[in-house]
């Protein structure tokens, strides 16, 4: 179909998001299923390859979806961006004294630079960065994991679960995450047990979500900190701003330069295959696939998060 832009980006609820999606869907088609479902978590193995579903929040309030956008699936490192929020919410200390904000150019469990850098993770959306802010949350907030899903479930809109089998799965196997926790405590930069701060960790990366329901959870990125459906102001402007910056630089791990380059716009990825990106002032969008390129990114949620943005002519360049 011919889209007007220029009318999509005076009116972005206009209907044309049914077409878009419809579109990107079938531009996707051929790649859903291409790459690998992570295996490294034997509960997330199962998961069938051959899923696609996409949800676009606008700034009126609407949800567009297309495919299985109503279909929950792990969040893995989505997650790290709503315990970020968390605890730039409540964290009254200086986060940025703990952890950087840096790409790392380096894969989302490395240890390389930590050894390096004194223990100090180069940003909140790698590992070892989100194991710091868990462990952030857990000296300033009784209830860490409790606090954590009130808030996804009321910026969903609904009750979010967290996956019980996957975060035992993830525990049995997270060596890696162990090191990592272990090795920052050796720094001195982790506060609290290690297997304590790990139990959290692990918990968050196995909340269940849909499509649908991560584009609206997190649609108050594309408002400058403000929920466009109920006005609630969330963040404020500058803090808002802060994560879309934090997820254009560091949000898809290794591949970030790539996905600024070819997306560009600010991305947050997980290992269950869903991917989150926003256009501030006009959306936030969630596509979801679960096989994943070398870099734990979904194949086809990458390849329909760049042609949203191709199709839509929408950027934040
Ligand atoms: N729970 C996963 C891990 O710690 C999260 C990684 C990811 O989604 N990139 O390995």
């Amino acid at each position: 179909m011919d889209i007007d832009l220029a009318d999509l980006r005076a009116h972005p609820s206009s209907d044309v998001f049914e077409e878009v999606l419809a579109e990107v869907a079938d531009d996707v088609r051929e790649l859903v299923g291409v790459g690998e479902v992570a295996d490294y978590i034997p509960a997330l193995a199962r998961v069938p390859a051959d899923r696609f579903g996409m949800a676009v929040a606008d700034l009126h309030g609407d949800l567009h979806t297309v495919g299985e956008a109503d279909r929950p699936f792990s969040i893995q490192s989505i997650s790290k961006v709503f315990s970020l929020i968390l605890a730039t919410q409540r964290f009254e200390g200086d986060l940025w004294d703990r952890v950087g904000r840096e790409p790392s150019g380096d894969p989302f469990n490395s240890l390389v630079q930590l050894e390096h850098e004194c223990g100090v993770p180069r940003n909140p959306f790698i590992n070892a960065g989100a194991i710091v802010i868990a462990d952030v949350l857990s000296s300033c907030l009784a209830d860490p994991l409790g606090e954590l899903v009130a808030l996804v479930s009321e910026l969903a809109g609904a009750e979010i679960p967290i996956d019980g089998e996957v975060a035992r799965s993830e525990a049995s196997t997270g060596y890696r995450n162990r090191s990592l926790a272990n090795l920052m405590k050796a720094f001195g930069n982790i506060q609290g047990e290690p297997d304590d701060v790990l139990d959290i960790y692990f918990a968050q990366c196995a909340l269940t979500m849909s499509a649908r329901q991560l584009a609206t959870a997190l649609r108050f990125l594309a408002n400058d900190g403000v929920d466009p459906a109920s006005g609630h102001r969330v963040l404020d402007v500058e803090k808002a701003r802060r994560i879309n910056a934090l997820m254009l630089t560091c949000g898809t791990y290794d591949a970030a330069g790539e996905f600024a380059f070819r997306v560009g716009i600010p991305c947050k990825s997980g290992v269950g295959g869903g991917i989150v990106g926003v256009i501030p002032h006009h959306l936030t969008a969630c596509a979801w696939s679960p096989a994943l390129d070398r870099t734990g990114n979904s194949v086809a949620g990458r390849a329909a998060i760049e042609q949203l943005v191709e199709r839509t002519g929408l950027s934040v360049f």
